[in-house]
């Protein structure tokens, strides 16, 4: 009887809140993307690049690193993300960032804590991108904190959102060079004096969004290695792949 009540409590809400597909918002079947948009993500998968996570088009070989990180070794150790950025994963960025589409935050995460799962088993702390706090308020929460409290939820890494902080407003990346991205945000970022102890010895997985030039996430990285992390790995939702560029 109880059962019976549950089933027709769950249909009630079933068709009062039909699942719509967090891309293209069709209604789905469970819970986040639709089929088609979910054929349209491109997940990131071996072999790639060690430390930059970049997709080689054929498998080097293990330990084999792209001509990108020998040329230009990033402060951080490793970066991996879930998708490329393109069409849908920019459609679920552009929401959980704009639209406090914080739903979609579980899924995101989730395909994350699979990309990131052997960066997340060795790592003591997650620590999101810190916003300005003047572009936080405006924009009211930040999409890396929504990020990174769900991957805390999933794996039980500790999150510690309040160690770093950016501690002058930079202007948005979009539109600049290579150079000027990484000029824009050097010391840009803080650990938090009295935080400290959350970073000192500890395994750090930085947690952002979009990784483009990847300027954003060394600035970070730099500064919390100059508070003694012991390592700093590089987590994202999506990332930039150019094409153009040979592979290996
Ligand atoms: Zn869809």
């Amino acid at each position: 009887m109880r059962g019976a009540c549950v089933h027709t409590a769950r249909l009630a809400l079933d068709i009062a809140l039909p699942t719509l597909c967090v891309a293209c918002r069709e209604p789905v079947h469970g819970e986040g993307v639709c089929a088609e948009c979910w054929s349209k993500l491109s997940f990131i998968a071996p072999p790639y690049c060690p430390r930059l996570g970049i997709p080689f088009v054929y498998d080097p070989g293990p330990d084999l690193l792209s001509m990108e990180a020998i040329a230009n070794p990033p402060a951080y150790g490793r970066a991996r993300a879930a998708v490329r950025y393109d069409d849908v994963a920019r459609t679920l960025v552009h929401a959980l960032k704009y639209q406090d589409r914080t739903d979609l935050a579980p899924a995101m995460a989730r395909w994350m804590a699979r990309a990131g799962r052997e960066l997340l088993d060795e790592a003591d702390a997650l620590v999101p991108v810190p916003l300005h706090w003047r572009r936080g308020w405006s924009r009211r929460y930040n999409q890396s904190g929504a990020l990174a409290r769900v991957i805390e939820r999933q794996t039980g890494v500790k999150l510690k959102s309040e160690a770093l902080r950016r501690i002058r407003p930079t202007e948005q990346q979009i539109g600049l060079s290579r150079t000027d991205r990484a000029s824009n945000v050097q010391g840009a970022f803080k650990v938090v004096p009295d935080r400290k102890a959350d970073i000192e010895g500890r395994r750090v997985v930085l947690i952002d969004d979009v990784l483009t030039s990847g300027a954003t996430v060394d600035a970070c990285a730099r500064a919390l290695l100059r508070a003694k992390a012991a390592r700093v790995d590089v987590l994202v939702f999506a990332r930039v792949v150019d094409t153009h560029k040979a592979p290996i």
